[in-house]
C-alpha cells in the first residue's frame, strides 16, 4: 500500500504515538514526529529510516499554540504538503478534586484539551491553504465519555476532545477534511507509571484482563486515515476491549 501522505504525528516519541507513526510510515506514508521529548522523537525516526520510510523530527509543546503553528509549517517545508494530523500528545495527573488548584487544572486542560484545538486548527487551515483533502485524527479517552476518579481535569480534556471531532467535522466537511478520533481504554504505555498491583487493577477492567498494547491502537488510527474510512466522519471509535460495555 502506498499511501504517500504527509501525516503529522504528536506524542510521537513514546506510545501510542510511536506505534502509529511506525505504521503509517509502513504504509506509504511521511511522519513528522513530533513531540516534547527529541530523543524519543528522533529514535522514532531512525527506527522508521532503518526500514526505508520517511520521517522527520519536531521538537514541540503542544500546549503553545505558536509552537503547533509552526510545527504545520516543518511539515509542509519537510515533506512539501499536509494531509493529515494525529492530534495525540497528552498527559494525565491523578489528584482528588478538592486538591485540584488552578495550576494542576491548567496543566492537564492545556497539554490535553487546548492541543487538539490548536492542531485542528492551525493543521486544517493549512490544509485548506494546500487545497489538500487530509484527515484529523484525535486522541481521546474512555474518560471522555465517562467518570474517573481524581480525573476531573483529564475527564473533562477528553469530552471535550470527543466534542472538537464531532464539530471539526462538521465545520470541515466542506473543505473535504474529515475528523474522528480514537478513545483508548488502558493501553501498555508509560504514560500508566510502574506499579504492577495498579497494573493488574487495570487489567481487569477489559474484557481479556489485560491491558490493550498500543499498536492496537494504532491499527485503528493506520485505518482511521486510509481511504478505507472516509465513512467515518465524527465520530470517537473507543480500542478499549469492552470497557465501556461492561463497566
Ligand atoms: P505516552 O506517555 O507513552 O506518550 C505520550 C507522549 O506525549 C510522550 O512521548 C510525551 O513526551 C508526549 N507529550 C506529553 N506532553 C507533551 C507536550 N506538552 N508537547 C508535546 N508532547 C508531549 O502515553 P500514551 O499512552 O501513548 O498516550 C498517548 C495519548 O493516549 C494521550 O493523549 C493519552 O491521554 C491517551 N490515552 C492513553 C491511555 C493509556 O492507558 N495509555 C488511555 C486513554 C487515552
Amino acid at each position: 500500500m502506498a499511501e504517500n501522505k504527509a501525516i503529522i504525528i504528536t506524542g510521537g516519541a513514546s506510545g501510542i504515538g510511536r506505534e502509529a507513526a511506525y505504521q503509517l510510515a509502513e504504509a506509504g506514508n511521511a511522519i513528522v514526529v513530533a513531540d516534547f521529548n527529541e530523543e524519543g522523537a528522533k529514535e522514532t525516526v531512525s527506527a522508521i529510516e532503518a526500514k526505508g520510510g520517511k520521517a522527520a523530527a519536531f521538537k514541540v509543546d503542544v500546549s503553545k499554540a505558536e509552537e503547533v503553528e509552526a510545527m504545520v509549517d516543518f511539515a509542509v517545508e519537510s515533506f512539501g504538503t499536509l494531509n493529515g494530523i494525529f492530534n495525540n500528545a497528552g498527559i494525565g495527573l491523578v489528584k482528588p478534586l478538592l486538591e485540584m488548584d488552578p495550576a494542576s487544572y491548567h496543566k492537564v486542560i492545556d497539554v490535553d484539551q487546548h492541543s487538539v484545538y490548536y492542531g485542528i486548527y492551525y493543521g486544517a487551515k493549512k490544509m485548506v491553504e494546500l487545497g489538500t483533502k487530509g484527515t484529523i485524527v484525535n486522541t481521546a479517552s474512555i474518560y471522555g465519555s465517562m467518570a474517573a476518579k481524581g480525573s476531573f481535569n483529564y475527564n473533562a480534556a477528553k469530552a471535550a476532545v470527543v466534542m472538537m471531532s464531532k464539530s471539526g467535522a462538521l465545520e470541515l466537511a466542506e473543505h473535504g477534511i474529515r475528523v474522528v478520533g480514537v478513545a483508548p481504554g488502558f493501553i501498555d504505555t508509560p504514560i500508566l507509571g510502574n506499579d504492577p498491583e495498579m497494573k493488574k487493577a487495570l487489567s481487569a477492567l477489559h474484557m481479556h484482563n489485560q491491558l490493550i498494547q498500543p499498536e492496537k491502537v494504532a491499527n485503528v488510527v493506520k485505518f482511521l486515515f486510509s481511504e478505507e474510512a472516509t465513512a467515518i466522519n465524527g465520530s470517537t471509535v473507543a480500542v478499549d476491549d469492552g470497557f465501556l460495555s461492561f463497566k
